[in-house]
């Protein structure tokens, strides 16, 4: 049994949603503090025996700590994850005001590399490039992939600071290598042809490596190919203060 929840967080006329997944008995994040009592009325309808989180960023585990302090149940994060989770989390204010800060919780250090529950057994991947710790869950056998942060949009031209463009293109490749069609994304939901939007997302950033790469070696600086790629400013980027922009996206092919 697969069940996804989606919550939406609303700010003015800003709709954020983010969704927490149910495989049997078994959570899959804990979505994000500000939406707390949707979250514990969804755990308090289930019997829940196990968290499992994608990676440690608020809006997977703000809910963690409660859970942590009222059920005696493993939670589990990759081990680059672990020691993040064991402070208070100090967001920049625009993710504060979203998903609010997460207090510190103890998460185990996932070991091997399946996740079993009645009914799938996932294989456990790790595929950073949004963040260090970041995993995907995926059920070969039903052609099930559980993709976390990884996927999100098929072509996106703006990053985080802390976001890495070619990791998550060797990320999305190493994915690529399993074998499954539908992906369960946390921010878009069920997606029945998940496969080919995460192809297309590899291929739309495989096009902007190349791309960057070629006006950097004509000598052009990070700059100057910024600004001749992606000139303008979305309303996400001045609402973070540049902690997303398209700089971080042309910085981290620069860096590589
Ligand atoms: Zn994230």
């Amino acid at each position: 049994m697969i069940k996804t929840f989606k919550l939406v967080r609303k700010i003015a006329a800003l709709r954020m949603p983010v969704y927490i997944t149910m495989i049997d008995d078994a959570l899959v994040d804990s979505g994000p503090y500000s939406l707390h009592r949707q979250v514990r009325k969804i755990i308090g309808e289930h019997q829940i025996q196990s968290v499992i989180h994608t990676h440690h960023h608020e809006d997977h585990t703000g809910n963690s700590p409660w859970i942590e302090k009222h059920m005696q149940i493993p939670q589990w994060i990759h081990a680059n994850g672990v020691e993040k989770c064991l402070e208070d989390t100090k967001l920049p204010f625009y993710r504060s005001v979203f998903w609010n800060n997460r207090k510190a919780f103890n998460p185990m250090e996932l070991s091997g590399d399946e996740f079993k529950t009645k009914q799938h057994t996932f294989k456990i991947v790790h595929t950073p490039g949004h963040a260090d710790d970041h995993i995907i869950l995926i059920d070969e056998e039903n052609g099930i992939c559980l993709s976390g942060d990884l996927y999100l949009y098929h072509s996106p031209t703006s990053h985080f600071s802390f976001e890495s463009v070619p990791e998550l293109i060797h990320s999305l490749n190493i994915a690529l290598t399993y074998s499954f069609k539908e992906v369960y994304c946390s921010h878009g939901g069920y997606l029945p042809n998940g496969r080919r939007l995460m192809e297309r997302k590899r291929d739309f950033l495989l096009n902007i490596q190349e791309t960057v790469l070629n006006h950097y070696r004509e000598g052009r600086t990070i700059s100057e190919i910024r600004n001749m790629l992606f000139p303008k400013n979305k309303p996400f980027q001045y609402l973070s203060l540049f902690e997303n922009s398209p700089i971080h996206t042309v910085n981290s092919i620069i860096k590589k």
